[in-house]
């Protein structure tokens, strides 16, 4: 072990983890209790070639005896350098602090892990991306998550279709209001939609066009956007707001397709008359 030595080392030889993790005086509590320079540092603890107690007695055997020897064969093994004292971050191999290194350990400690990959997508606003991202977690406030957490309201199923438990997968995939949204948009973008079962079977299908350049990102764009003005139409029933009405869905996810890819997406140039007729037109 090496410890840097200039105008004295500086650490409180007992109390600070010169030596290890565990301070001295909780490794040798024996000697600390005989220890009468309690306070001092390394320095004050060592001459040019040897190590100074200031004992308020003798040692004797014993359990004192055997700390000493404990103590004394763990200082041997320590040489000094005549370099400046030093911070040492333990966090590197190298001893040196990195914002990266402790960020990465910070997180690592305070932030949830999910088991469902957080895909990000540029070309929706992040209100988007953060709803999406909800969706996944099944952490949107359906009645049933609602419920889960005892928070009734006079509401008792889904108010698209007034018959099922709303749940993630009935409103989005299951209701047969939702079904019919997606079979619209099904026929303008002119690729069948899977009957989905689960919400998390939307992504696979996503990714089935994959490798087909811009497709993947204006079929995720006209995904995200349905879901997103399901989701609309649901809360604007239920609060009364009629941002969205069950007639004016399909339009509105024309329209907010259009718009995030419009000024947002600038690897293609489109048209509002061809979107309207064929979003996928030689992709
Ligand atoms: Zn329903």
């Amino acid at each position: 072990m090496r410890i840097d030595l200039r105008n004295g080392l500086i650490a409180d030889f007992w109390h600070d983890p010169c030596l290890g993790d565990t301070p001295l005086y909780i490794r040798f509590p024996r000697l600390f209790a005989l220890e009468s320079n309690k306070v001092g540092s390394v320095a004050s603890h060592f001459s040019i070639s040897e190590w100074l107690w200031e004992w308020r007695r003798a040692i004797r055997g014993g359990v004192e005896q055997s700390q000493f020897d404990q103590l004394s064969s763990l200082l041997s093994s320590i040489s000094f350098s005549t370099g400046p004292d030093r911070w040492r971050c333990d966090l590197s191999s190298d001893g040196t602090f990195y914002v990266s290194q402790a960020r990465k350990i910070i997180d690592a400690k305070n932030h949830a892990t999910f088991s469902v990959r957080t895909v990000w997508c540029n070309v929706v606003p992040i209100k988007i991306n953060i709803f999406i991202w909800r969706l996944k977690l099944h952490r949107l406030g359906t009645l049933r998550n609602l419920e889960s957490k005892e928070l009734f309201f006079d509401i008792s199923c889904c108010v698209l279709c007034d018959v099922s438990e709303e749940s993630h997968n009935h409103l989005f995939v299951r209701c047969d209001t939702s079904y019919q949204i997606w079979c619209k948009v099904s026929r303008w973008i002119d690729i069948p939609i899977p009957l989905w079962n689960a919400v998390e079977e939307i992504w696979p299908w996503i990714d089935t066009f994959a490798n087909q350049g811009s497709k993947k990102i204006i079929i995720s764009i006209i995904v995200y956007s349905t879901l997103w003005n399901i989701w609309n139409l649901r809360n604007g029933i239920i609060f009364k707001e009629n941002k969205v009405r069950k007639s004016q869905v399909f339009d509105s996810i024309v329209a907010s397709s259009f718009y995030w890819l419009y000024s947002r997406y600038h690897k293609t140039k489109i048209n509002w008359l061809e979107w309207l007729k064929d979003p996928l037109p030689s992709l």
